[in-house]
């Protein structure tokens, strides 16, 4: 059984290793940093747990499903408090619920009359003539400009970081895009969807809702480092590769410059790094060397309780662009979120900046961020006084964006496999950018590496 070698050890390349080594293949880990998780990180500071990346999972991916089960950490997971069922949208300078039930989407001050009459005008509108739309043109079309300036621009910073007239709504929302493509409606699609599947009892086995664990989401990616033991290297930084001979020669700087070899690899590097590992390919890289990925910034800040005015009885709240005085991209109500993340009496407030809307902001220092979110926060909800924490995390490259043309980026990924067939890639550039999607992305390449390397276990994953 060849080894394989594994670059990076965030969430796709750490399930990618644990997936390999079931199936009985020898893995070595290479990671650059110190610490398993890689965007992943949590830290508790003077009783307050900060999330420096994710602040929680959405559970329906079955291999994360698998894996909780598997490294035991069922009984470490906590599932959102309910109310973070109520997410706020910035509308006028108010908070306001983002409706949940049709009841409730009549009756809100979200939307404009006018708009509200625009939706049910969706199931008619016809499709677009270009084969590629962004984000903003395809919500524009379908469901009109209020929508898209006060639930998809929004959901788009809290989940990219990014804005929709960048994004392509065919990769970036893949599902979406595909709705209209097959029923011609999202409205109609999702009916008829949730119409077939009806009496359908599969995905029963995966619990779904958000998550995170008792001392946050880092217990993940730890139990993965810990299952891998010996097969993972940390300050381990990949700086050269090359195909040579049948085999990969990885060069990497950690005590000194070694080379080490490897029969098949798969890459979780980000792929502004991977483009500048030298390698030797005749497959053009330029693509990959174009992905932006924009900074943000994470500001958590404790305060005790009564210092804030707001309930936040919710997830949190999202900033839709067109709020031009306000300056963050959301704010997530960490404490309501999931116990334990706040003293008593306290509460933590984890605020994002930055991003494709605003990278200028992510590189402000420290002071000059609090003062720009604090004054933010103020004006939402209700806050006074200094804070009583504060943990600044700056992501100089945060979240890769699935821009108009990423089908290029994709079709680059692809031709790399096909003409290096002992490398696979995986990442959340790859299949969606949720924590969910970057593990499954590590667990499908580990199952393309075991097919291309005919190893006969590859059938017997357990997803
Ligand atoms: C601020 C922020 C908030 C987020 N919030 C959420 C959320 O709430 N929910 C959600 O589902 N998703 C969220 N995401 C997205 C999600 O966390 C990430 O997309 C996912 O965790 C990325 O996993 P990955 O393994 O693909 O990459 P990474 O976590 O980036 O891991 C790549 C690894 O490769 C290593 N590496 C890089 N270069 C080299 C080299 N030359 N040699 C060796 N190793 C190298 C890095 O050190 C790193 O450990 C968030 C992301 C960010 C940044």
């Amino acid at each position: 059984m060849p080894t394989v070698g594994v670059l990076g050890a965030g969430i796709a390349g750490l399930t990618a290793a644990y997936h390999l080594q079931q199936q009985g293949v020898s893995v070595q880990v290479l990671e650059a940093s110190g610490h398993v998780g890689g965007v992943i990180q949590s830290e508790r500071r003077d009783g307050f747990l900060v999330e420096h990346g994710p602040n929680s999972i959405r559970s329906s991916a079955p291999a994360l499903e698998h894996i909780v089960q598997d490294l035991g950490l069922a009984d470490e997971r906590v599932w959102a408090n309910d109310a973070a069922d109520t997410r706020y949208v910035v509308r006028d300078g108010q908070p306001t619920p983002l409706p949940r039930s049709v009841g409730a989407f009549l009756s809100t001050d979200l939307f404009s009359t006018r708009a509200k009459l625009r939706l049910l005008a969706e199931p008619f509108i016809g499709r677009a003539d270009t084969a590629e739309e962004s984000v903003a043109d395809f919500t524009r079309r379908r469901l009109g400009p209020e929508v898209l300036h006060y639930a998809v621009a929004p959901f788009v910073g809290g989940v990219f970081a990014g804005t929709p007239g960048d994004l392509s709504v065919q990769h970036a929302f893949e599902r979406l895009a595909a709705l209209e493509d097959k029923y011609g409606s999202l409205f109609m699609g999702a009916v008829r969807r949730a119409l077939s599947r009806e009496g359908d009892d599969e995905g029963d086995d995966v619990p779904s809702g958000l998550f995170s664990f008792r001392d946050g989401l880092q217990t993940l990616p730890t139990a993965l480092g810990d299952a891998l033991g010996g097969q993972l290297s940390l300050n381990t930084p990949v700086t050269a590769l090359r195909h040579d001979g049948g085999q990969w020669r990885v060069r990497t700087s950690s005590s000194g410059e070694t080379t080490r070899t490897f029969e098949a690899l798969l890459s979780t590097i980000p792929l502004h790094r991977l483009a500048d590992l030298h390698l030797d390919t005749p497959v053009n890289l330029a693509p990959l060397r174009a992905v932006s990925y924009p900074p943000v910034s994470v500001l958590a800040l404790g305060y005790p309780r009564a210092a804030v005015r707001h309930p936040l009885d919710g997830f949190g709240l999202l900033v839709p662009p067109v709020e031009r005085d306000l300056n963050v991209l959301g704010t997530i109500f960490s404490s309501t979120l999931f116990p334990n993340r706040a003293p008593n009496d306290h509460v933590l407030l984890t605020t994002f900046v930055g991003g494709g809307r605003a990278p200028h902001h992510a590189t402000s220092d420290t002071d000059a961020l609090q003062s720009l979110v604090t004054t933010d926060l103020q004006r939402l909800l209700g806050v006074e006084g200094a804070p009583v924490f504060r943990q600044h995390i700056h992501w100089p490259s945060a979240i890769p964006q699935y821009t108009l043309g990423y089908g290029q980026v994709k079709k680059t990924l692809n031709k790399l496999e096909r003409t290096h067939p002992s490398l696979a890639l995986a990442g959340n550039y790859r299949q969606g950018v949720s924590v969910g999607d970057a593990l499954t992305s590590g667990a499908d390449a580990a199952d393309r590496l075991l097919t291309r390397l005919d190893a006969p276990a590859a059938q017997h994953t357990a997803r």
